[in-house]
């Protein structure tokens, strides 16, 4: 199946206009026009082969948004015209633990994602699976989830990795109400966090350098903001956190923020996948802090996130662009000149 879209074909290429192959629908399959997928940070690192690995021609986008226009004979939860999503994976082993629990993106054999992975279906390796900036894509029932249709498609395209990436962990580590919870860094993953954590429940403290941040993040739903220079500040904030979520996207010194957490408190890292700066076992030891990481989401509780949002009202502010200025939005992206996520109109395809 034709399918068109943006690719680059070098790390310092620029994203242009490609024209590729998609798969022929399989009997589990659900065929998706795209119409609207956001730009996430580890799109450009993809892009760049900042990680390693990419496979060129690269087309990125894994926070996809479309309406069905076809489905395979045995697909029982999609029919043609329905509001549809599909996040970081399209496939993973279905028969390991993780698989079996709903945790895909824990699969211990690998999972597929959505662009640069080996498509393994089928047990005929070939082309590596392209993202979500183009025209269609082809993606298995297991894979596909349900978008509210009372919100704006175009801000909960980010959910299904920001948001995803977000709330898990506020599930997983039981945040709610009576809670002082703090989110590190308003960015993507940050202004979600505190839209989410509000929405849990939770009393939530914004953790920034930028007093311009702070008071951007109240807009949010934060009931406070700690500014994380402000050495006394800091002090006075010492021992007071149940959890904190930590957006920061670089290597960076957690230990100020382990100070910030009671007795039995958790961080959790979401952003940074470099080094971080030696940890001292003393903020574990004296308080049985933890510090811990968290991936995404699985299928079941990406769309029980969607869901939320639906009742709940919430999506992502985004500055929406034509795909023609994908590269100017990427440049944006790395300057943190953004609020909150760019999401590219995809019918904007037309013109290219
Ligand atoms: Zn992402
Ligand atoms: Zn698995």
């Amino acid at each position: 199946m034709k399918a068109y879209g943006y690719a680059n074909h070098s790390p310092t290429d620029k994203l242009a206009p490609f024209t590729f192959e998609r798969r022929e629908p399989r009997s589990e399959d659900v065929a998706i026009d795209i119409m609207y997928c956001g730009i996430c940070h580890s799109d450009i690192h993809s892009a760049r082969n900042e990680w390693g690995g990419t496979h060129y021609p690269f087309v990125p986008g894994h926070e996809i948004v479309g309406r069905v226009t076809a489905v395979g004979d045995k697909v029982t939860k999609f029919k043609p015209g329905d509001l549809v999503g599909v996040g970081c994976l399209v496939d993973s082993c279905r028969h390991c633990q993780s698989c079996k629990e709903g945790l895909e993106q824990y699969c211990e054999n690998g999972w597929t994602a959505t662009y640069n992975s080996e498509d393994k279906i089928g047990g005929t390796p070939h082309t590596h699976t392209f993202g979500g900036y183009s025209d269609k894509i082809m993606v298995s029932e297991r894979f596909v989830l349900c978008i509210p249709e009372n919100l704006d498609p175009a801000a909960t395209a980010p959910l299904l990795c920001a948001g995803i990436t977000t709330y898990s962990p506020l599930r997983h580590w039981k945040v709610g109400p009576g809670q002082k919870v703090g989110i590190v860094g308003l960015g993507g993953l940050g202004h979600m966090g505190v839209k989410l954590a509000h929405a849990m429940g939770a009393h939530v403290v914004m953790i920034t350098t930028s007093p311009e941040k702070g008071h951007d993040a109240k807009k949010l739903g934060a009931d406070e903001v700690l500014i994380s220079r402000d050495a006394e500040a800091m002090v006075v904030a010492a021992n007071s956190f149940d959890f904190l979520l930590n957006t920061i996207p670089v290597g960076h010194d957690v230990n100020p923020y382990m100070d910030l957490l009671k007795r039995d408190g958790t961080m959790v890292i979401v952003g940074a996948v470099e080094a971080l700066t030696k940890v001292s076992g003393v903020p574990f030891i004296f308080k049985r802090r933890t510090l811990a990481g968290s991936l995404i989401g699985g299928l079941p509780e990406t769309q029980e996130m969607l869901d939320f949002c639906g009742e709940h009202n919430i999506t992502c502010d985004i500055e929406m662009i034509d795909i023609k200025d994908v590269n100017i939005a990427y440049d944006r992206t790395v300057k943190g000149d953004v609020k909150y996520r760019f999401v590219i109109d995809m019918a904007t395809l037309m013109n290219t």
